[in-house]
């Protein structure tokens, strides 16, 4: 079967989609996040003569390399995360598509990468989600999870970017991250290791700065956090953000409550949870300042009750409650270590926009 869809064809679907039914029994209850892929997938690739094309939906199957294909040992890869929701209409929409379209491209460039067309990515995205619109669960939380990604293909040891390159698209559907509501997490403030200076590629969401992250993510895990903080590199005291998430900070300002969340200094991913989240807290009144934080202000902060909650957000989890921190120095419990309810009303109101729930007045939901 091959159908012509704008800038993507689809090739070899599967004759029969899997019906609602099975991609409930498929998916499971709570399935671990990423861990259950859809049936397609789309590819494209590049090469210097005839630039992005020969774009698929094609069934989900394994790649071959040749052992000296150069992602493998210079890492020139990149990815980016975002969802689908189901709506009470039985409709479906991408949450923000353009933007992570745009971040992608942005960080090609910073790895010395052919930047793939925002339409070509919002396209991909489009395509992927209508082939697979039975895998988008149904419940409050839960949605499909979708992976663009795009790798170097040179089979040459030569160190210098590669020619060609593969993009990717993959799905895959994700329960709600707290099915028994929320929790709060612990985090481990990293003084041993840093993930990203300004110049380096922290602004970019490149392979490379994860695999970098793993061994204090291992240290934090030894120390029974769930999730480690990144200081600035060069001032080891300015709060950048966590392994996969963006963090905010809720100050109480005589009576006031009042939102911090760091400033985006060139080593930090700029979330679009993050970006959509100062729009929402402005929309419900509060006001927000993108600035510099210590881990000095955020300890006293914690300990004199200015700093009441604490807050990490991304794609994955949407808002995360972070209840203590720890560091070698000692820890300290934000507010009584319990979701807050700043914390608790703008994840509510984020969900609700991204289920549809609420009006959507910035136009963030894109339907397929
Ligand atoms: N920081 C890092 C390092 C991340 O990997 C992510 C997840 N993409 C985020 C922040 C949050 O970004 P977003 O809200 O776009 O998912």
């Amino acid at each position: 079967m091959t159908k012509s869809m704008g800038t993507v064809v689809a090739r070899n679907l599967a004759p029969e989609l899997t019906s609602v039914q099975e991609c409930r029994q498929l998916t499971g209850s709570n399935p671990l996040f990423g861990a259950v892929f859809t049936q397609h997938m789309v590819t494209g690739q590049y090469d210097a003569e005839n630039g992005w094309h020969d774009f698929q939906v094609e069934p989900l199957s394994p790649f071959s390399f040749h052992p000296a294909t150069s992602t493998l040992h210079y890492g020139q890869a990149i990815f980016e995360g975002l969802k689908a929701y189901a709506q009470p209409d039985g409709s479906i929409a991408v949450f923000r598509p353009e933007v992570n379209a745009q971040r992608f491209a942005a960080s090609a460039r910073r790895l010395a990468m052919p930047p793939l067309p925002e339409q070509v990515f919002e396209a991909a995205i489009q395509q992927l989600v209508d082939v697979e619109r039975n895998w988008v669960p149904q419940g409050y939380g839960e949605s499909l999870y979708l992976r663009p990604m795009m790798f170097a293909r040179d089979a040459r040891l030569t160190t210098r970017p590669s020619a060609t390159y593969t993009f990717c698209l993959i799905a895959c559907p994700v329960g709600a991250y707290f099915p028994n509501g929320v929790s709060v997490v612990t985090v481990w403030i990293s003084e041993d290791y840093v993930r990203a200076v300004r110049g380096g590629t922290g602004e970019a969401k490149c392979a490379g700065n994860y695999a970098a992250s793993f061994l204090a993510q291992q240290e934090a895990t030894a120390n029974r956090c769930d999730q480690v903080v990144w200081l600035d590199a060069i001032d080891r005291e300015t709060i950048e953000e966590m392994g996969g998430m963006n963090l905010y900070f809720v100050l109480d300002d005589g009576g006031q409550r009042k939102l911090i969340t760091p400033v985006p200094t060139g080593s930090l991913l700029k979330g679009v949870t993050r970006a959509s989240l100062l729009t929402v807290a402005n929309d419900l009144g509060y006001q927000v300042e993108e600035r510099r934080i210590t881990t000095e202000e955020w300890e006293h902060g914690s300990r004199t009750g200015t700093i009441v909650e604490s807050f990490a957000c991304g794609t994955a989890a949407v808002v995360t409650p972070v209840g203590a921190a720890k560091s070698r120095k000692g820890s300290f419990t934000i507010g009584d270590g319990a979701p807050g309810p700043v914390t608790m009303e703008l994840r509510q109101r984020l969900l609700d926009i991204q289920h549809g729930r609420q009006k959507d007045t910035h136009g963030w939901l894109c339907p397929i």
